[in-house]
Formats: structure tokens, sequence, C-alpha cells
């Protein structure tokens, strides 16, 4: 055929298509997703997916991922905008400009929805992709970071992934983390001038950074790092100590990761991540994080609220069911699929079509079909369960033929009460 027309656009850099053969996975996890925040008692929240850059790029956030990874741009009233890099920062706007805390004392809100980071894409590290998150505000019960952490456990096991660990660690209050940070300027400063140039001003501004710098990970002066355990005052060791008892008492199985901080800056107290064993994933086999967090609310203008929360990556989710396996069930394979020959039959088709849909069942025809042959076939590569043929013969009867694409069997039953025989055989 002659091509017409203009050049075609590749997808953005680090994007990706979710297509029509694949948009039921998404659908399935966020629903499942839905339903266990909904039995913890979460609620959705819906945020602007840009945001005043201030949101972000805060005084006291010098993380990679908002310092070199942002998107920001000017809108045409020149206003400096930022597109979402994670979701806590605008939920924590939100949850102060709409003083969510006058209607509760605990907030437990979730979200599900894309951001964008400039980073080098890989397998599972993309430049939009989508998370689903928790965050709950008000509360500095231990008690809290265990259910928190005993929801994001439940998720993975509930998608039945196996080889899931369950990472944790405390960095303390913020004395704790003041003198972790001091005795890490202590430390790495006689290395100072064999640190990579982004750890050399991390030492500086924010020397936790240094200890997940993806450069000098290898550094033996960063294997060597003191960790934040070695550092906890007699309060953060004890909340430390509750909230592993209170994982205890959920059956809640984890790993106590002394080395682990998170990649975000406002994170105090309990952080943790969630990871599996995932063959080819290697670096990219977190699958979800996150922590406690004593100041971002006061930063972004609000009451001085703690609150603790976590994010998954939903495409790593996805990835990792598919190595291990898991399957979805596709519920879209229609439960009946039209093969009608003649316009006559053709208005009937119709009929029956809108018929079964009213009687909620999944309905679809052929609308390029001419011939009886090419609308067969594509009923069976439809995937249909049931498969109704209309011709002359069942015109002249007012009759349906119904064929059974599994069994092969076929059965000739009055027009009236064919959409019930299907939902009956389907038990619906
Ligand atoms: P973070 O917000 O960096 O703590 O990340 C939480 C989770 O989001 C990670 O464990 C990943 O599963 C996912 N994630 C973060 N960045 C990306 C990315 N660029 N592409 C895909 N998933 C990501």
């Amino acid at each position: 055929m002659k091509k017409q027309g203009g050049t075609m656009i590749n997808k953005a850099k680090g994007t990706y298509d979710v297509l029509p053969n694949e948009s039921f996975k998404w659908a399935l996890l966020e629903e499942k997703a839905r339903k266990l925040l909904t039995l913890f008692g979460y609620k959705e929240i819906r945020t602007p997916i840009f945001e005043y850059s201030e949101v972000f790029h805060r005084e006291n956030e010098q993380s990679d991922m908002v310092t070199k990874e942002t998107y920001d741009f000017f809108d045409k009233g020149d206003r400096q905008l930022t597109l979402r890099p994670e979701g806590t920062a605008g939920v924590i706007r939100s949850f102060v400009e709409n003083k969510l805390y006058v209607q509760n004392h605990l907030s437990k809100l979730y979200y599900i929805g894309p951001n964008f980071r400039y980073e080098r894409p890989q397998k599972g590290r993309f430049r939009q992709f989508m998370q689903f998150g928790v965050e709950a505000v008000g509360s500095n019960d231990p008690a809290l970071d265990a259910e928190v952490i005993g929801l994001a456990y439940s998720f993975i096991k509930e998608l039945g992934l196996k080889g899931v660990k369950v990472r944790i660690n405390s960095l303390g209050d913020n004395d704790s983390r003041l003198a972790f940070k001091e005795a890490l300027t202590n430390h790495f400063s006689p290395h100072s001038e064999t640190l990579c140039s982004d750890c050399k001003h991390r030492l500086d501004k924010n020397p936790l950074r240094i200890l997940d710098c993806k450069v000098d990970q290898k550094h033996e002066a960063v294997v060597n790092a003191p960790t934040p355990q070695d550092h906890l005052n007699a309060v953060s060791r004890a909340y430390f100590q509750s909230v592993l008892n209170y994982l205890d008492s959920a059956d809640i199985v984890y790993e106590i990761a002394p080395k682990l901080v998170r990649g975000l800056d406002y994170y105090t107290h309990t952080v943790f991540e969630i990871e599996a064993d995932i063959e080819g994933f290697g670096a990219q086999n977190v699958l979800g994080g996150g922590g406690r967090y004593q100041s971002l609310v006061k930063e972004l203008g609000g009451p001085d609220l703690p609150g603790i929360g976590f994010a998954f990556g939903m495409e790593r989710l996805l990835l990792a069911m598919e190595a291990e396996e898991i399957g979805f069930a596709d519920e879209s394979k229609p439960d009946v699929f039209m093969v009608a020959v003649g316009q006559q039959a053709r208005i009937e088709a119709i009929k029956l079509l809108f018929e079964a849909r009213r009687n909620q069942l999944v309905a679809d025809m052929d609308f390029n079909g001419t011939n009886f042959k090419s609308q067969f076939k594509a009923a069976l590569k439809s995937n249909a369960k049931y498969v109704f043929i209309l011709g002359d013969d069942e015109i002249n009867t007012k009759t349906v033929s119904i064929k059974n694409t599994e069994t092969q069997e076929q059965e000739q039953v009055p027009s009236k009460i064919a959409i019930r025989t299907i939902r009956s055989r389907l038990g619906k």
C-alpha cells in the first residue's frame, strides 16, 4: 500500500504504551490494590500530576531524584511547575491546603498514578512510571508503622510473589539522625578526595546521600561507613524495638538492614523496602519502599504532624509477576459472539448483542466480516465461550444455534430463551 500522510512518530524516550492485550493486567492490579487498601481503611486521594516547583524543590530535599531528575518547566503565565517525581509531597501539599487534619486525627490516604523522573531508562526504570502508595498522617504510634509495612507485605503476598523480603531499618529521631550525620562527615572527610564529584558536594550538604551513591557504591569508605543503628538514642531504639514487636505480632517476616537509608531526605525513624529476588532484575529488584517522616507536613506549611507511607512501582510488580509466571485471568474474553449472515440475521444479532449486555454477559460480533467463515474465525479468535449462529434457517424458525467452543457441542434454541440459556450455562 502506498504510504500517505506524515512520518510515524515514536513514543518519547523512557515511556511505554500499555497495549490492549496488556491493559487488563493493569486494571486487575489496580483493583487488587484498591480492595486491600479499602480493607485497611485507606481512602483514595487524587492530586494533580504537576505542582508548583517548590512542593518538591525544598531547601531540605537534596536527593538526586529532586535535584537532578525532575521535569521542570514554566507555563505560559511564567509559573514554575514540576511534574511530580513521587507521590508523597503532592499528597501532603493537598492534606495541608485542604486541612484534612481538622476532620480526623489520623488520615489514611492512598494514591495511584503516574510519576516522572528524568532517569536513564532500563529494565524496570522509566521516565514515566506508575506508583500506588499510601500516606498515614497524624500519628506517632509505632503500631501504625507495623500496619503500613504489613499492608505493603500483604499486597505482595496476595499477588502470589515469592522470595519477597521486607528490609527494615531505623534512622532514629532528629537527634539520632544528626549524630549519625556527624559520624558520617567525620568518617568520609579524610576520603573526600577519592569520592566522586557529587559525593564531595554531598559531604557538605547531606552525607547520608553518599551511602546510596550509584558511582561510589563499592568505595571502601562507603562499604565500611557507620550505620544509623550505631547512633540511635534510647528513645529511637525503643521506638524501633516496638515497631519490630508489632511486626512479629502481625506475623510479618522482615530482615533488619543496617545500611538501608532510602532515597529521600525527609525520612526519620522507620525506613523499609520490599525486595523480590527475581532473575534478571539486577538492581531493580526493589518493588517498593517507604518510611516515616517527621517534618514534611510542617515544611509544607501545615501543623507539626508526623506521617508514614510507602510506594510501589507498578511496572516492577507486573514484571515480577511475569518473571514468576503468575497469570492474571483475562476477564474480557466474550461470553458470547454473534455470527450472522444476511441482513435480517444481522438485525436479529444486534438485538441479541444488546440483550446479552443488558444481562451482564460480555458480548461481541464481527463488524468487518461478510461471510460465515470469516465471522466464525473472528469468533474463535476472540476466545468466546459460546457462538450464536444466525442464518436463514434460524431466522425462519425464530431460533439461534448455540455452539460451545470448548466441547464443540451445538444446539438450536428459540431465540427468546437464547440469552437465558447462556446465563444458566455460565452460572450467572
Ligand atoms: P521511590 O519513590 O524512589 O522510593 O521508589 C518507590 C518504587 O517506585 C521503587 O521501588 C520502584 O518500584 C518504583 N520506581 C521508582 N523510580 C522508578 C522508575 N524510574 N521507573 C519505574 N519504577 C520506578
